[in-house]
């Protein structure tokens, strides 16, 4: 009787297939960094979000191993339930003190930071209005909470004024990410801030590949426009260029109070884990006592973009160390990956959905712990390939 009930798993995965929409994923037979082992061969690595390349930097390991011996591994249960340790109360309280706000609220992961903070602010009878190319977490957390949905084109101003005009009485909220993922550049935010006051609505950034990038020593997106105390609520996540794992809320007291209470994520699922409590905590602060790497990661980034241009291939509307290389057509940017890992680079081709048709790419995340040598390595192999796929 319950043959066949799960055929569609097949026929999906399948489907997945035809379309070239399946994912492969590589196994990295060690430590992120960059330079990766993959299948015993090592790899120039230009597929992580480690900016910073604190995923493997010993001081945060040893902080984590420290941690553990005092604290143990994992945190019991959730907060409301099994307390509170010291660990994340210092994490809660060093990363109010780095990104200038009066509080923040860690999560377990960027995602659940969204899942957790959406629907405790926008409800049934609210609207939320969302840039056009916001990331998966704030689309799930959006629907979750019941608002209606109101979509403006990415970074359009006067299509986000058009919006909050059609929209009716209720709870506002734009939300915007602060770098786009896919493209690097930048929310217009100062335009959003003065939008959102003339409106009254609420503004909600999610910062994840602004924090440790931009800002004054990697302060984000908030501090890069000095726009504090203006947006009421940033999210960010550990897992970039902090090289740990983990989500934080920041904002007004009144606003993590709240959060507390309301946010399911906090109080139905259990705490950070005291490693990645610990290490999140020591990559706050060094960088709160130097921008160095931080410099150093723009340094990379500028260096490799202007040799991709040189080359006469382009990038895209990048401002920031996200570097798209535009190949064009799908299959020329997977045959591109498929060459550079043949050529020891480790490198993804973006192509439709998760960007327009016509515009795959690919794209190239620069980290500090590059040296000079490595990106003229790949400077030289995009050159080689690009020839041979006659792109230049
Ligand atoms: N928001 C944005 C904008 C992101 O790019 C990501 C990571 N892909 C997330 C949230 C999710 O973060 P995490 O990996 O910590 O769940």
């Amino acid at each position: 009787m319950t043959q066949g009930k799960m055929d569609f798993i097949d026929r999906d995965l399948q489907e997945l297939k035809d379309e070239g929409l399946y994912k492969n994923i590589q196994t990295l037979e060690g430590a992120q960094g960059a330079w990766v082992q993959i299948k015993g061969e090592k790899v120039l690595n230009f597929c992580s979000n480690n900016y910073l390349g604190f995923a493997a930097d010993p001081r945060i390991k040893e902080a984590a191993k420290k941690a553990i011996d005092k604290y143990g591994v994992g945190p019991g249960a959730v907060r409301t339930i099994a307390g509170t340790m010291t660990i994340h109360k210092e994490l809660e309280r060093e990363l109010a003190e780095f990104k200038g706000v009066e509080a923040t609220l860690v999560l377990q992961s960027g995602f659940s930071a969204n899942l957790a903070a959406i629907p405790a602010l926008a409800d049934k009878g609210d609207t939320i209005i969302s840039d056009e190319l916001n990331h998966a977490s704030i689309i799930d957390g959006s629907r979750l909470s019941r608002a209606a949905k109101k979509v403006y084109p990415h970074n359009d101003m006067d299509g986000l004024e058009k919006v909050l005009k059609e929209t009716p009485e209720g709870k506002k909220l734009i939300i915007c990410d602060g770098v786009f993922s896919m493209d690097g550049d930048i929310a217009p935010l100062p335009e959003i801030v003065e939008l959102a006051e003339k409106y009254g609505a609420m503004t909600y950034v999610d910062d994840a590949h602004g924090e440790g990038v931009v800002g004054r020593a990697g302060r984000g997106i908030v501090d890069h426009f000095n726009l504090h105390g203006r947006v009421d609520v940033e999210v960010g996540t550990f897992s970039k260029a902090l090289g740990v794992m983990g989500g934080v809320i920041a904002g007004s007291k009144n606003l993590i109070e709240y959060l507390i209470q309301k946010a399911r994520p906090f109080t139905f699922s259990s705490a950070l884990t005291v490693p990645d409590t610990a290490a999140t905590l020591e990559a706050v602060r060094i960088l709160s006592e130097s921008g160095e790497l931080v410099e150093k990661l723009w340094e990379n980034a500028r260096y490799f973009q202007k040799g991709i241009k040189e080359i006469g291939l382009n990038t895209g509307l990048t401002e920031t160390p996200i570097t798209p290389v535009m190949i064009g057509e799908a299959h020329q940017a997977a045959d591109f990956s498929r060459r550079l890992l043949e050529e020891k680079i480790f490198a993804q081709a973006i192509g439709f959905p998760l960007v327009a048709r016509g515009k795959a790419r690919i794209r190239v995340m620069i980290s500090a712990t590059h040296s000079k040598d490595d990106l003229d390595f790949a400077l030289e192999k995009f050159k080689k390939i690009g020839k041979e796929l006659n792109l230049v």
